[in-house]
């Protein structure tokens, strides 16, 4: 008889998550699968599990889903013909598969991958089955990259909210030398290591913005020059600072319309703005709508080479996930958490 693992799943659309006993995987020819040491929880599984069903499964999805697109884990088994990992070693999962092949893949740039829904390939968490288990299965040693001593449980959210801001901050790098000023919308899971992101690579002063005090106070503690509420009285005190001529880069972590729209205002001509929330905003692009020579980009994850880079950053010491620990079965607690606002940084669940 097949072997079973607990697992937290979303089993039913609009529904909480639940943990759930299913089949352990096995590695197939070219697989890997990893005994999990830890897997974040990030804001976008909230936004999938809030999808209406038609939107949901429009979107490629169907329940029951394991969640976990953040993960690491132990390599427990190998699959005939991979040589790349030995058993025992400690890797963290690269979430966003592609086919390995088109012009975006060979780059290392899976996340952009234009053939990977159609040909049935799925991040783990987003479709395959994620790291909110007790083992996972990865398709190809390409997806993973060796934590060498970092603790995974510390690290695990390097994956996703540190790659994702460490993405969008080195596109804008050129603009951020010392003397500039870049804001920072949303100082939760992605964006307090947005700000030791700007702080280990910039010299740029670094302004957050959020609705919460606790949020603001932690952006503080992690490199944060200054925080600020997130509302229309943030615009004249970033002018302030930025000498009244408006930020040289927005990072908007949350995506909704009010900080959009916050965020076209902040941004300066020749500007960077990156929406990388997905709390379904949209700012208008055209003459008037912003400064003039405004850059807009909706970023999504990272590259592989940019998540060995920031665990590099981690192994120099420069950034830290500040996080708040659950066991795997308290998973459906760290998303009640993440829904009210009150985590500290990231959750991440361990089995
Ligand atoms: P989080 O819940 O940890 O953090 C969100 C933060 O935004 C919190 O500190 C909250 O207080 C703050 N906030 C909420 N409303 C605000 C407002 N009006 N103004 C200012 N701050 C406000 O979430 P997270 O896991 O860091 O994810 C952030 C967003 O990024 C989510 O929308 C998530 O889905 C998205 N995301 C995008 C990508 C991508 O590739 N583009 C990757 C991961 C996550
Ligand atoms: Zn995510
Ligand atoms: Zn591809």
């Amino acid at each position: 008889m097949a072997q079973t693992m607990k697992a937290l799943q979303y089993v039913t659309v609009g529904q909480p998550p639940q943990i759930v006993d299913v089949p352990k995987p096995t590695a197939g020819p070219g697989q890997i699968v990893l005994k999990v040491t830890a897997a974040g929880v990030c804001h976008s599984d909230e936004f999938i599990m809030s999808l209406p069903e038609e939107v949901f499964n429009a979107m490629g999805w169907n329940t029951p889903m394991t969640l976990g697109h953040e993960g690491a884990g132990i390599v427990h088994e190998l699959g005939e013909g991979v040589t790349e990992f030995s058993l025992g070693d400690s890797v963290a999962i690269y979430g966003p598969w592609g086919c390995g092949t088109c012009n975006y893949c060979v780059q290392g740039k899976e996340m952009l991958c234009p053939f990977a829904a159609g040909m049935g390939i799925q991040p783990p968490g987003l479709g395959a089955p994620g790291a909110m288990a007790e083992y996972v299965l990865i398709d190809s040693p390409r997806h993973l990259v060796s934590l060498g001593s970092l603790d995974p449980v510390q690290n695990v959210s390097l994956t996703d909210a540190a790659l994702t801001p460490y993405h969008a901050i080195k596109n804008s790098l050129a603009k951020l030398g010392a003397g500039s000023t870049a804001v920072v919308i949303g100082a939760g899971g992605l964006g307090h290591m947005g700000i030791q992101l700007l702080a280990a690579l910039t010299g740029t002063t670094i302004v957050a913005l959020d609705v919460s005090e606790a949020k603001l106070e932690l952006a503080r503690e992690v490199g944060a020059h200054y925080a600020f509420q997130s509302n229309d009285d943030a615009i004249a005190q970033v002018q302030k600072i930025a000498g009244g001529i408006g930020a040289n880069a927005v990072f908007d972590f949350v995506g909704a319309q009010a900080t959009v729209d916050l965020a076209g205002k902040l941004v300066r001509p020749e500007g960077d703005l990156h929406i990388v929330g997905i709390g379904g905003g949209a700012l208008p692009v055209g003459f008037g709508a912003t400064a003039y020579d405004v850059n807009i980009r909706t970023p999504y994850w990272g590259s592989r080479l940019e998540l060995i880079e920031v665990i590099e950053l981690a192994q120099q010491g420069k950034i830290k996930v500040e996080y708040e620990q659950f066991a795997l079965t308290d998973g459906p607690e760290a998303y009640v958490r993440l829904h009210k606002g009150s985590l500290r940084g990231r959750a991440v669940l361990v089995p």
